[in-house]
């Protein structure tokens, strides 16, 4: 049998539809073998993620991808392999969780100033116990409808420089890279083409991501193209980093992503999941 990996997606311990056990499930059924849960900035969904792996005889590796910040930039670093209830991991969840709720009350009073009220309450809800993030205020500006897709709302409300952007101090990517490493994962730069570096920008990140001990980038996601993939192939293999293949599914309302429904990692360069134990 065939193994299929899908390394990055999430579940409603973040921004994803589904439960964690919903999520394997699907994952299962579209042949997912082994599937890393990466919830923004959280390992919540972890343990019932788990028990459904178990039933399922899916191999479930605990991730997490987690905000971070670099030279004024947000991005996110995925993190395989890493012990789940590590405390270092388990407080800085905790810190980010409380974060993530002030800078949802900014966001709700900006939203409010533009004569749209109830977000708080709507995304708290819509979170549970979960992390809040843009895309439950996404969500509730669908619900209202004050715009017709996720992305308008994101271009007209949400978006850095747009009247609801609340800047947030997200972690140091060094930082960040640290704590993933410290609870025995392997770090891996999320979605590279989605930052829309200039060259010289992408080789002065993957130098200083590579110095703080990151291992892997994600060459195929769930909507790269063919010279996307090329690209960053090209810097997978000058920067001797292991590549990785993940989804990043949010939502079965989102046509265009499906858990493992992946290209082929090009031949010759060296798969994240080998340096997985
Ligand atoms: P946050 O971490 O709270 O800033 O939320 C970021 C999340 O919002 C991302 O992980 C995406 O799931 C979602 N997101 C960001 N930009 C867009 C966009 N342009 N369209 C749809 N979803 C987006
Ligand atoms: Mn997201
Ligand atoms: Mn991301
Ligand atoms: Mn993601």
């Amino acid at each position: 049998m065939s193994e299929i990996y899908d390394l990055h997606c999430h579940s409603k311990a973040s921004d994803g539809a589904l439960s964690p056990t919903e999520l394997v499930h699907r994952a299962h059924e579209h042949g997912v073998t082994s599937l890393a849960l990466t919830d923004h900035d959280t390992t919540a969904g972890f343990s019932e993620a788990q028990a459904a792996a178990t039933a399922t005889g899916l191999n479930l590796i605990p991730g997490i991808e987690l905000s971070t910040s670099w030279q004024n930039k947000c991005l996110h670093i995925v993190g395989l392999g890493i012990n789940p209830d590590h405390p270092q991991l388990a407080e800085a969840t905790r810190n980010l969780h409380l974060m993530r709720i002030e800078r949802a009350e900014k966001m709700a009073d900006k939203l409010e100033k533009k004569r749209i009220p109830g977000a708080l309450e709507a995304v708290k809800k819509a979170a549970g116990d979960g992390m809040i993030t843009r895309t439950h205020f996404a969500d509730f500006l669908l619900s209202q409808n004050h715009v017709s897709t996720q992305q308008e709302a994101f271009d007209r409300y949400l978006g850095d420089g747009k009247p609801a952007y609340v800047s947030a101090s997200w972690t140091d990517m060094i930082q960040g890279i640290n704590w993933i490493t410290e609870a025995g994962g392997i770090a891996v730069l999320a979605h590279p083409s989605r930052y829309k570096l200039t060259a010289s920008w992408m080789k002065r990140l993957l130098t200083a991501f590579k110095e703080a001990g990151g291992q892997g980038i994600e060459v195929i996601t769930g909507r790269t193209n063919a010279d996307e993939i090329r690209l960053m192939t090209s810097y997978a293999t000058r920067f001797e980093l292991a590549g990785s293949v993940g989804s990043d599914f949010h939502s079965p309302a989102n046509q265009w992503v499906e858990l493992g429904r992946l290209a082929p990692l090009p031949k010759g360069i060296k798969p994240v999941w080998k340096l997985l134990s």
